[in-house]
């Protein structure tokens, strides 16, 4: 006689069972009650009814890719971005990381991907500027790990987010100067030797600034053993 592979239904699971159909049932209404009195409206235009236009993902996908260039920050051989921070880049960017809209990632790694094609680079391996465990609860999800993982599929490269880690929680880098930014990020980083060592590394985010928190990883990189290290953001703000 041969057992079953699943467990069998017993009457505690069943009546589990009817209550989640009956908890998921609620939550369906109360989430159709919320869309009613607040209606969901586009990240990059505020139309009512979806959280991500037709109108903007035709705007964002026929975007040129304006492959700006940083070269002043210290630990980090290149920096390239695919645009300035302005437009529907930014709502974009915006939308990804402050209202949940996911299905962004799919478009600004595809973008990503295409200004890591203009670069003279070989890269062995491509690592999302990590959150604190902290900010990634709140949050549910890194953006910068949503990018790197699409633009990574298309460079038919490893992403390897668990290669850095966010040790110390800082707080939002919007709103601070340079110098605060600077202070703000310091040895905020750890790299592990073993995924890193003797690689050179691709570092994605989804906005550079002043280019401090790239810096910071790259040190921690570098002293894990990065031969180079390179980044790519979505976008970079061009500050005086
Ligand atoms: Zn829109």
């Amino acid at each position: 006689m041969s057992l079953p592979l699943q467990p069998q239904n017993t009457s505690s699971q069943a009546r589990s069972n009817t209550g989640l159909v009956f908890s998921t049932g609620i939550h369906r209404v109360l989430n159709a009650c919320i869309d009613l009195i607040f209606p969901p409206c586009c990240a990059g235009c505020d139309r009512v009814d979806q959280f991500w236009c037709e109108r903007c993902q035709l705007t964002l996908e026929s975007l040129p890719i304006q492959n700006v260039i940083k070269q002043d920050v210290a630990s980090i051989a290149f920096v390239a971005a695919t645009g300035t921070h302005d437009g529907i880049l930014r709502k974009a960017v915006q939308g990804l990381k402050y209202r949940n809209v996911r299905q962004l990632g799919e478009e600004l790694g595809i973008r990503l991907a295409a200004t890591a094609r203009m670069q003279e680079w070989t890269i062995d391996i491509m690592i999302p500027v990590p959150l604190h465990a902290d900010r990634l609860k709140q949050r549910g999800y890194n953006q910068a790990q949503v990018i790197c993982e699409y633009a990574a599929e298309q460079l038919e490269l490893p992403c390897v987010p668990q290669a850095l880690k966010r040790e110390r929680y800082s707080q939002s880098q919007v709103g601070l100067s340079a110098k605060e930014r600077k202070e703000n990020v310091a040895d905020a980083f750890s790299a592990a030797p073993n995924l890193v060592s003797g690689n050179t590394v691709l570092i994605v985010d989804d906005v550079c600034t002043t280019g401090s928190t790239l810096n910071e990883c790259a040190q921690a990189l570098i002293a894990a053993g990065a031969r180079q290290v390179y980044a790519l953001t979505v976008t970079a703000a061009i500050t005086a």
